[in-house]
């Protein structure tokens, strides 16, 4: 065939010229925020003025724009309060506190004008989002320029933002301005404030924030007045300036980021560390008797941490990360994470792993968290396991198998609903947590046992370095792994997300016949999977046989002798194979002894010659 010279440079051209993050079905919004910010903190208000460049990629010319209010959530009768007071299973953080917030507590974002382009333009704030009817539409592929004067009140803390929490810490300043909704391939997002999980347009921040000098601050940009502003990001030897009648202002930016939060105290103590070929590592936090000697010791696991992350999957793309007391609990940001920090050291170290490893699966990737919170939280969940078990030495052989038994309750209790549930729509606080990080989490313990350890990471790292700033769904992720595994996977993604289908393999029977022996198996529960059957003889020999299933149309490959038989056609409700001797040299025989699957009955995993030898061969 002849390669037509010119029309291949044209095509390169053409492709080059698609901007970073957009094809021709999946392309993303982009948004510039400059916002500026005073901060008083007698009354814990402040204003803002916010000028947005927002710019529609999208092939829709749009009518209307959506902001996030999320700080209206916490107001008497919000639907976050309506919630949290109905929900059968509270979360004890929340409960009926949001209730009793007098005016000066409660959290509000007001809209004092917005004009698009110059021309005031009409909004309605509905509860924690503002709806904004356009002058004139935006058209594809068209910038507009938005301007906002607004003023906020930081609520008391009640849920990941708010003043004084728990710990003493001032402000922890999250969901605190006013936020474009994303509009994506499917549609917009502006979904209201109620609980749990997020998703924005990504964006360039250039924030400058006007505290009490007193006041040290950190959060997800990097700051650029480091000299002004000192507090310990001044260069080393050096004394920071002082601002203007008592207060300093802080500048900072932050590059191709869906989200900026930022934290604020008097007695914050600031350390540094460096990450080899990877970030600077900020840690602020109140130094007390209950803190001191854990976080003295964080840093040196955060380093190993983030070494053993970026090994495994995929390398964190920003020069910084800070980890922050503050907040509730733990969550995370981009570049950031505030949690909690009256920890034990195993807990402080496990709550930061959890946190950073959001930034691959929230920060980088960024899924959609309300309609795939799994592919958030239980990706996390799944990656913080196995670091934990090499930085904390744990010698764990499987690091999953708390996220397995979480999923096991959950599969046993009642309550599950499926993995494809919107965020914020479970019945229970208890289903969404154990089906989001547990079951999330058994979805790619599952997804290794079926690929191959040695097939599941290097795929795990093309997912990142293919999908990071464009936000992928299910589809997406599962299709990386067909094409690194070579095996069909859709069945997989199908019964694990969409249903609450559950796995049961067992061992039905062993009988023999002519000095052989023939293992039949049963498909208990309603879930498929390829199999692996364990065999020990009396001989002390043992062997591993694999049942490919037919729907995988591909096969698993070992490096070990595994003998792998024919596929099993999910339909047929028992699959029967024959080994070359007799019953009586089998002394054990384990569908599955790597606990790869999470088998809701393990009992029937197990065939033992001495308990089942009479019954079993008289059948
Ligand atoms: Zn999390």
């Amino acid at each position: 065939m002849k390669i037509n010279f010119l029309g291949l440079v044209m095509a390169m051209l053409m492709s080059s010229v698609i901007a970073f993050g957009q094809t021709k079905d999946r392309w993303q919004q982009a948004i510039k925020y400059e916002m500026e910010i005073d901060m008083d903190v007698e009354t814990h208000r402040f204003d803002g003025e916010q000028k947005v460049v927002y710019t529609n990629n999208s092939p829709d010319q749009l009518n209307k724009v959506f902001y996030h209010l999320y700080f209206n959530a916490f107001q008497p009768n919000s639907m976050m309060d309506v919630r949290s007071r109905t929900i059968k299973d509270p979360d004890r953080r929340v409960g009926d506190r949001i209730s009793k917030l007098s005016d000066d507590e409660i959290g509000y974002q007001k809209i004092k004008s917005l004009k698009q382009n110059g021309k005031a333009v009409d909004f309605e704030v509905v509860g924690t989002i503002l709806e904004v009817d356009l002058n004139k539409p935006i058209n594809s592929g068209e910038s507009v320029t938005f301007e906002m004067e607004f003023e906020g009140q930081v609520p008391e803390q009640i849920r990941r933002s708010g003043r004084n929490n728990a710990e003493g810490i001032s402000y922890s300043m999250a969901q605190w301005y006013p936020k474009m909704s994303e509009y994506d391939y499917q549609g917009w997002h502006s979904n209201p404030y109620i609980g749990r999980e997020f998703h924005g347009v990504w964006g360039d921040f250039d924030v400058k924030i006007t505290i009490d000098e007193d006041y040290v601050l950190g959060g997800t940009g990097y700051i650029q007045n480091p000299e002004e502003v000192g507090h310990g990001y001044q260069k080393e030897g050096t004394e920071g300036g002082k601002g203007k009648k008592g207060k300093l202002t802080w500048h900072f930016k932050a590059p191709q980021v869906i989200d900026f939060m930022w934290a604020a105290d008097p007695d914050y103590k600031h350390v540094k560390a460096q990450v080899p070929n990877g970030p600077e590592l900020h840690f602020l936090y109140q130094e007390n008797d209950k803190t001191k000697e854990n976080w003295e010791k964080l840093p040196e696991y955060t380093v190993k941490a983030f070494e053993y992350m970026n090994k495994t999957f995929g390398k964190y793309p920003y020069d910084q990360y800070s980890v922050i007391q503050g907040g509730d609990g733990g969550m995370e940001y981009p570049m950031s994470t505030l949690i909690t920090g009256e920890r034990s050291l195993g807990s402080l170290v496990g709550v930061t792993v959890h946190e950073m490893f959001h930034s691959w699966y929230q920060g980088v990737l960024a899924s959609n968290e309300s309609l795939y919170e799994w592919m958030d939280e239980g990706f996390t969940s799944f990656g913080a396991a196995e670091t934990m078990n090499v930085i904390m030495e744990q010698g764990q052989e499987n690091p999953q198998s708390g996220n397995y038994r979480g999923y096991l309750a959950l599969a046993e209790s009642g309550y599950e609903e499926p993995l494809s549930t919107h965020a914020d729509h479970y019945v229970t606080n208890y289903a969404y947590g154990r089906a989001a990080y547990s079951k999330g989490a058994t979805f790619l313990g599952q997804l290794r046992y079926i690929m191959g350890e040695d097939v599941f990471y290097p795929a795990m790292r093309t997912y990142f370095n293919e999908w990071k700033f464009k936000h992928p769904n299910p589809n997406d992720f599962i299709r990386v792994m067909e094409k690194a595994s070579g095996l069909e996977l859709d069945w997989y993604k199908e019964y694990w997300v969409n249903s609450t289908k559950q796995i049961d393999y067992g061992i039905k029977s062993v009988l023999e016949s002519n000095g052989k022996t023939f293992v039949t198996l049963e498909k208990v529960g309603e879930m498929p999977m390829p199999l692996e059957v364990s065999i020990t003889y009396n001989d002390g020999n043992s062997e591993m046989i694999y049942i490919p299933l037919r729907i995988m149309r591909g096969e698993k490959s070992f490096d070990s002798n595994v003998k792998t038989l024919a596929d099993w056609p999910w339909v047929f409700p028992t699959y029967t194979f024959e080994l070359d001797q007799p019953a009586s040299n089998i002394k054990s025989m384990v569908i599955d002894k790597n606990e790869g699957m999470a088998d809701v009955d393990r009992e029937n995993n197990i065939f033992n010659a001495e308990k089942h030898l009479e019954p079993t061969f008289n059948k």
